[in-house]
């Protein structure tokens, strides 16, 4: 760098915002001192100069001070407090060549009076150039450009007009300026550097303590944002829920929480794949959020759930009505790029108690949108206290559940199925009966759906298969067992190895069959199927239960590997008189038969019923018409007494053909 560059450098306002705001700031501290200084010195040494004319004495003081007035106004108004980097810079840069115009007009005027006075005098300018040039630069010590500048405006003038005055007294006063100037500035220049590395550092400090602020903002953000909908999350819903209740508890003041389920959404992932997936997601977000009030939370507490905390009116009625405004807002369909989804979704909502905790409340909600799904599926139920019985009730059952001896609580029994064409009983279905100690009788459609939302289902399907295994033992060689599996089992690879393994232990042939339900097998497809073949393998035949009632698509027919299907007892119920489900049997039937596998029809009760169903094709039957879940004991008493009885039975209803 040339020496002219790096002089102008010297002089020039530094490139560095975070360096000229510091130096403007402390500077502006500084400026009301100076120009004090300044003024009190120069009006002293007018004051003194009693035979100076005027012009030197009164005007070009006042003018001085005039122009010192302006910049002492110019400063003020950025006095003490931070101030844009452009404005900084602006003052700064002015200040240089201030600085220079001051310094050269204060020591003209002051030189300029020598000569109106005596020796006193004299010194006194001498004194006054000095002492207020030195007040000066201190002053300006945070800009280095100004201090020179002051330093060299004072000393040049100071030195050359003392050294050439012919007096040694005034000779030995400029060479003492001069050291004294040199060391001041020497010091400066050291005081300015370490300056300026403190605000470097300073600024890297708060650059670093600005990133950290970023990752941890960043961070609390991902910990309680959902990025897929930018809603709030699960914790974040928790931790929200909690503040309010605690707010409202002292108000007296109710608030509601309602939770809402994508029925079926699985199907959406696995027909059109896991990025339309969450685009419907987005969008079931975007349509909550057009709903809800400013007053409403919202939040995605996981895959297919959603969760609102609502701080308005809080009556059932009102509830309902929001329940119904957003479970409708779900069915208009879904416009996406792959096509067109359509969906429904169930929602349960619940009003505040006082003393509720996050926890209680919630767990009202979910349990109200657990029925909803179960009752009203595509609806919203509001919490009452009929739920309110009954959830106690759940919880009382699920404690006992939980803690029940399951090989001696759970017992089984047995519902024949009769084949028309072989004219005999070819298996019997295995049910579940748990009789609870504290509980009594409970019905397997209490208990089931309890045990798969707890988990509890894998260890009762394993109990029931183990009973049922034992008696499949002492039973006729020609009679087999079915075993009904739980979705949950099909979704758990170390439930279907453990039920596996069990059939595998009892030894060939293998005697059980296994019936799953459609919604089961939908969870996951791949998954089922895997499980099913190893059961295949091991001898088990599987049947398709329920078929009907659920999401029926032949392509879980041809899908799974299947050996019957069992046609839902609501269709039996209506086949005498509903043309449709006549129409449904028939074709069921003929699907069966064209596939090579058996169709077996539930709940036959009346013997109409079942000459609908004879006359349709059907040849496997089970229902009270056949008998009715029995013990074990009451099995071998069906078996011995089926030939003379059922055959004389039914040689009355449809004589010798049968
Ligand atoms: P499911 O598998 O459809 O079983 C048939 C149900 O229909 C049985 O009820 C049976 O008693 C009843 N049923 C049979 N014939 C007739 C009839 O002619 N009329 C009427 N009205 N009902 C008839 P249950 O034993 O109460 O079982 C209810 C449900 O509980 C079963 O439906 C099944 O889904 C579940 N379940 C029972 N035992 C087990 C089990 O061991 N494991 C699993 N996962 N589920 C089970
Ligand atoms: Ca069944
Ligand atoms: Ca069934």
């Amino acid at each position: 760098m040339s020496a002219v560059k790096r002089l102008v450098q010297y002089f020039a306002v530094p490139d560095n915002p975070e360096l000229v705001q510091a130096q403007a700031l402390a500077f502006s501290q500084q400026v009301p001192l100076m120009y004090g200084i300044l003024l009190v010195n120069s009006l002293a040494l007018a004051a003194t100069h009693t035979d100076a004319p005027d012009l030197l004495r009164l005007y070009i003081p006042a003018l001085l001070a005039l122009a010192c007035a302006i910049r002492v106004v110019t400063w003020w108004r950025s006095q003490g407090k931070p101030m844009s980097y452009a404005r900084a810079r602006r003052l700064l840069a002015s200040t240089v060549w201030v600085a220079a115009g001051l310094g050269v007009s204060f020591s003209a005027w002051a030189l300029s009076l020598y000569p109106y006075g005596g020796p006193f005098q004299q010194s006194h300018v001498a004194f006054y150039m000095g002492i207020t040039s030195i007040g000066c630069v201190y002053c300006l010590m945070h800009l280095r450009g100004a201090a020179t500048m002051v330093a060299l405006c004072v000393v040049i003038p100071f030195t050359a007009f003392f050294t050439t005055s012919g007096n040694w007294v005034f000779l030995a006063l400029a060479i003492n300026l001069l050291l004294v100037m040199a060391a001041l500035m020497t010091v400066l220049l050291n005081n300015y550097r370490d300056f300026s590395a403190l605000v470097a550092s300073r600024a890297e400090m708060e650059h670093k303590q600005a990133e950290t602020q970023r990752l941890s903002d960043e961070n609390y953000r991902l910990a309680n944002i959902d990025a897929l909908t930018g809603l709030p999350n699960r914790r974040s819903f928790d931790r929200h829920l909690q503040a309010i209740l605690d707010s409202v508890d002292g108000e007296h003041r109710q608030i509601a929480v309602a939770r809402l389920d994508l029925d079926n959404f699985k199907s959406v992932n696995d027909i059109f794949g896991q990025i339309t997936g969450d685009r419907v997601l987005a969008e079931v977000a975007n349509r909550i959020n057009m709903l809800r009030q400013t007053s409403t939370f919202v939040a995605r507490l996981g895959s297919n759930s959603f969760a609102l905390i609502l701080s308005g009116a809080t009556d059932e009625a009102a509830l309902q009505a929001s329940g119904d405004v957003l479970t409708a807002a779900m069915r208009p369909s879904f416009e996406l790029k792959l096509g067109t989804v359509h969906l429904s979704a169930s929602a349960g909502f619940a009003a505040s108690r006082p003393g509720d905790t996050a926890e209680t409340l919630f767990d009202r909600a979910d349990y109200v949108t657990w029925v909803a799904k179960r009752e009203a599926r595509g609806h919203a139920l509001v919490f009452s206290e009929r739920h309110a019985d009954e959830l106690s009730r759940v919880r009382r059952m699920e404690h006992a559940l939980h803690t029940a001896d399951l090989d001696r609580e759970i017992h089984i029994l047995f519902q024949p199925q009769f084949d028309i064409a072989l004219n005999r009983t070819t298996g019997y279905e295995v049910l579940a009966r748990w009789r609870s100690p504290v509980l009594g009788e409970v019905s397997p459609s209490e208990f089931i759906p309890l045990a798969e939302r707890t988990g509890m289902i894998s260890k009762i399907t394993q109990t029931v298969l183990r009973k049922a295994l034992a008696v499949s033992a002492r039973l006729p060689k020609s009679l087999r067992l079915s075993v009904n599996l739980s979705a949950h089992d099909l979704s758990s690879t170390t439930a279907m190895e453990a039920i596996a393994r069990l059939v595998e232990q009892a030894g060939k042939p293998c005697r059980i069959d296994f019936e799953i339900t459609e919604t089961a097998v939908m969870r996951d497809m791949a998954q089922a199927n895997e499980g099913l073949l190893s059961l295949l393998a091991l001898g088990s035949r599987i049947a398709l239960d329920d078929f009907g009632t659920g999401h029926s698509s032949l392509t879980h027919v041809q899908k799974l590997p299947l050996d019957r299907i069992k046609v839902d007892r609501s269709f039996v119920a209506e086949v005498t008189d509903d043309p449709t489900s006549r129409a449904i049997i028939k074709t069921t039937v003929d699907l069966c038969r064209n596939l090579g596998i058996s169709c077996v029809f539930e709940g036959i009760e009346t013997e109409q019923q079942l000459d609908a169903l004879l006359g349709l094709g059907g040849t496997v039957m089970q229902g009270y018409l056949f008998g009715r879940p029995m013990s074990e004991d009451k099995v071998f008493e069906h078996i011995a007494g089926e030939n003379k009885g059922w055959q004389q039975h039914r040689r009355q209803i449809f004589g010798a053909a049968g």
